[in-house]
């Protein structure tokens, strides 16, 4: 009698763990933000705030936070930024004197480290795209090499966004090459939206490549009020769809 009980005890604390363990792993599903219907955000460094609201239902809020052109030679405000206490994504620059250090910088403080890839705008200043750009005059053999060389240069890397790009990120068969890549190294593509003649979103989905957008920059203006107010916006971008993808800049 006592081993039926002790039966019983025990088939009620493995229901509840079961239990316990279905509602935990679907509410850390369901307060993943949005990408591609049905797959988990790429970019995991986000960092929930305040919500105002209250039901149990709701999400959670999230953020993601990129910051852009790690690889330069700018130290000091490197430096501040990976002193920052806050989960930031790294966006580094391939190829360049302090790419790699950067990037190993990053990765080794916890951050989350992306290979920012200079892509060709619509109007080419080939000075503000620096060595491993992609132009569309590459075939698609030259696209794949420059690609890999770039990946090399930015190790740790979990996914792409791209420099400029307004040509190339409106290019299907360019971007094709480019998801290609990232699919065969498991990257996700964040699409820092230059044009909106992009493809990626598409393509990404046709390729079966994560994919998410840029919602706003934050720094398009270099101005601590115009910076806060970019914040406001992404703080309210999040609470209605859920998350948001902001870029800034190092
Ligand atoms: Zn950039």
């Amino acid at each position: 009698m006592k081993r039926q009980h002790s039966i019983i005890i025990l088939a009620f604390v493995f229901m509840f763990i079961l239990l316990f363990a279905r509602v935990f792993n679907e509410k850390s599903v369901y307060q993943k933000p949005y990408v591609n219907a049905g797959s988990d955000h790429p970019l995991s460094y986000t960092f929930p705030f305040e919500s105002q609201q209250t039901s149990a239902q709701d999400i959670t809020p999230k953020i993601a936070i990129v910051i852009d052109d790690f690889g330069g030679a700018d130290t000091t405000s490197v430096d501040e930024m990976l002193s920052i206490n806050c989960p930031i994504t790294v966006a580094v620059m391939p190829n360049l004197p302090n790419s790699r250090e950067h990037a190993l910088r990053a990765s080794t403080a916890g951050f989350q480290v992306i290979l920012h890839l200079p892509m060709e705008p619509d109007y080419v200043e080939p000075n503000c795209l620096g060595p491993g750009a992609i132009y569309c005059n590459l075939t698609d053999e030259e696209i794949k090499e420059r690609l890999v060389e770039d990946l090399d240069s930015v190790p740790s890397a979990v996914g792409i966004n791209n420099h400029t790009g307004s040509r190339a990120t409106a290019n299907r068969r360019v971007m094709k090459v480019v998801l290609e890549v990232a699919k065969e190294h498991s990257l996700f593509f964040l699409d820092s939206l230059t044009t909106n003649k992009s493809v990626v979103a598409p393509l990404s989905r046709d390729l079966g490549v994560p994919y998410v957008a840029r919602n706003i920059f934050l720094d398009d203006t270099v101005k601590e009020y115009a910076i806060k107010r970019q914040i406001y916006r992404m703080v309210d971008i999040a609470r209605k769809n859920g998350s948001a993808v902001c870029i800034g800049h190092v």
